[in-house]
């Protein structure tokens, strides 16, 4: 039993499924088509992982293990794997998020996608760093990228290559600790930040250290400064040497957990 115009009805939806499944399949075929003259998607020749292995051994600012594993489950005994972490926020190669040294700056999550991938401008300061130890990248390094790459471009990540990455499976060698406890590894001076966040367009700040300030820094400038002004810093990277100066494309792949002040992250550089 059909009410008035109800069979017209069923026609037409049925009229309707048959050319929806026509379109669809016209749709294929056309997509087919462009696959097949399409340029390739994959912009870059080669991914860089600009990330240290994380474990407990990992050299920290506290002197703490950056992270404890525990495994619940067991394969042979539970089915599958799985471990339980305790992880400190900033230990490893991790990104600080403007609310680690700010009242009110972005948590972890708030950090837009679009800020964490982004050119990639390496300053290597590695020879001078062999001399000091607790050398500060100046406004003059960054005035050599420049006279030699041009104009740092807007939005990337200044990265600062001392050569420390190397050091990474010695404590001692990494953090520099002294008789006194004291720290001794480079840094990034605050005039140089200061200069950056003034007169060009920086998304975020990296260096190959375990601090964006160096070793023996007691204020902490480059963090109150660079951080509060919602730009993000990254530590502990690694690999600065395997990437060119210029050209390559960072993607910060960063832990999205709610109120964080930052997290582990990792870096892949497109070269
Ligand atoms: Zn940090």
């Amino acid at each position: 039993m059909c009410v008035p115009g109800c069979q017209e009805a069923v026609r037409n939806a049925l009229s309707r499924r048959g050319f929806f499944k026509g379109a669809v399949a016209a749709g294929f075929a056309a997509s087919a088509v462009e696959a097949a003259t399409a340029a390739p998607a994959r912009q870059f020749t080669a991914a860089v992982d600009l990330t240290h292995t994380m474990s407990p051994d990992f050299p920290t600012f506290f002197g703490v293990p950056g992270i404890e594993m525990e495994k619940k489950f067991d394969i042979k005994k539970d089915g599958f794997n799985l471990y339980w972490w305790r992880i400190v926020e900033h230990a490893g190669t991790h990104l600080d998020a403007p609310i680690h040294f700010s009242e009110a700056g972005a948590t972890a999550e708030k950090i837009p996608a679009d800020t964490l991938v982004v050119p990639l401008a390496v300053i290597d300061v590695a020879a001078k760093a062999a001399q000091n130890p607790d050398y500060l990248l100046t406004r003059e390094d960054l005035a050599a990228w420049e006279a030699r790459h041009q104009r740092l471009p807007d939005n990337c990540c200044v990265a600062m290559h001392s050569g420390w990455a190397t050091r990474v499976g010695d404590a001692g060698k990494y953090t520099g600790k002294d008789s006194s406890g004291v720290f001794h590894f480079p840094g990034v001076a605050p005039e140089a930040a200061d200069w950056l966040m003034k007169e060009r367009q920086v998304a975020g700040l990296a260096v190959d250290t375990l601090s964006l300030d160096n070793g023996p820094s007691k204020d902490f400038k480059v963090h109150y400064a660079w951080l509060p002004s919602g730009r993000w810093g990254l530590e502990n990277v690694a690999n600065l040497d395997k990437v060119p100066a210029a050209g390559a494309t960072l993607v910060v792949g960063l832990a999205k957990v709610k109120d964080a002040t930052g997290g582990p992250a990792r870096l892949i550089a497109l070269v």
